[in-house]
């Protein structure tokens, strides 16, 4: 163990590679999820003929607090997800100062009146979806001149209370981001309706991707990543698996 390690209160692994049973809530074996998430990336990424290193691991870590962040940052990862500005704002400025390397991702849904910190905070932003946000974002990278990388969350299930522009109306906020406010779109993500199977959403999402020219594709889950990586997923969301179940949220 790394004499910098702090102690986590996490329960010591059995030395077998084993995961404990039922670990409660926060108490997770966090450096033995992340090995199976990552060897479960490799498996797929093989499976179907792809270069792992294609396939960024992004660790969602929304409402896990920073001494259960700290056993995945001792164990080499550097991407983290998060879901909520407030709670990213409170959690991350000190986990970077003793991990400078960190990229943080935005997953979450976004309201326009938090493109300023979101702006400051964050490396790559998945949750576009809308004209007005596209407006304030391009307000904040121009003041700030920080550069997010941006997704746009398409909503294939056309779910009315989730996020995301609708398929068919993809093509005219890409348009209207790139002529009316000059943002720079990298990729697509997608969330599919937890009751369907998710095969038919990340390929409708792939075809959008690969009919735009965006190269990231934010696709899967702890549940279903295996699937997403078969079907050309670049970015994977994966927090359950490597965190435990969360507490629900009051
Ligand atoms: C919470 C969340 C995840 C991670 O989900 P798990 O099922 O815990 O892996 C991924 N993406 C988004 C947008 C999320 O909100």
């Amino acid at each position: 163990m790394d004499d910098q390690a702090i102690d986590t209160n996490a329960p010591a692994a059995d030395g077998m590679g084993h995961r404990a049973e039922k670990p409660p809530v926060g108490q997770a074996d966090v450096a033995a999820g992340l090995a199976e998430v990552r060897a479960a990336i490799a498996q797929a990424a093989e499976d179907n003929e792809r270069d792992p290193a294609e396939i960024q691991l992004v660790a969602v870590s929304k409402t896990v607090p920073a001494e259960g962040i700290l056993p995945a940052l001792e164990a080499g990862q550097r991407v983290f997800g998060e879901n909520y500005v407030q709670e990213s704002t409170a959690k991350w400025p000190a986990l970077r100062d003793r991990y400078p390397d960190v990229e943080l991702h935005l997953v979450g849904p976004l309201q326009s009146n938090k493109a300023r910190e979101a702006v400051a905070l964050f490396d790559v932003i998945h949750s576009l979806d809308r004209l007005s946000l596209a407006a304030a974002l391009a307000k904040e990278i121009a003041r700030s001149g920080r550069t997010p990388k941006l997704l746009i969350q398409v909503n294939t299930g056309a779910e009315p209370q989730k996020g995301g522009v609708l398929p068919d109306q993809l093509a005219t906020l890409l348009a209207e981001c790139r002529q009316t406010h000059g943002l720079a779109i990298q990729g697509l993500m997608c969330i599919p309706p937890a009751e369907d199977p998710p095969s038919g959403h990340f390929a409708l999402l792939a075809r959008l991707a690969k009919e735009h020219n965006l190269p990231i594709l934010s696709m899967g889950m702890s549940a279903d990543f295996p699937a997403a990586i078969q079907l050309g997923a670049t970015h994977v969301r994966v927090g359950t698996a490597i965190f435990g179940a969360r507490r629900p949220k009051v």
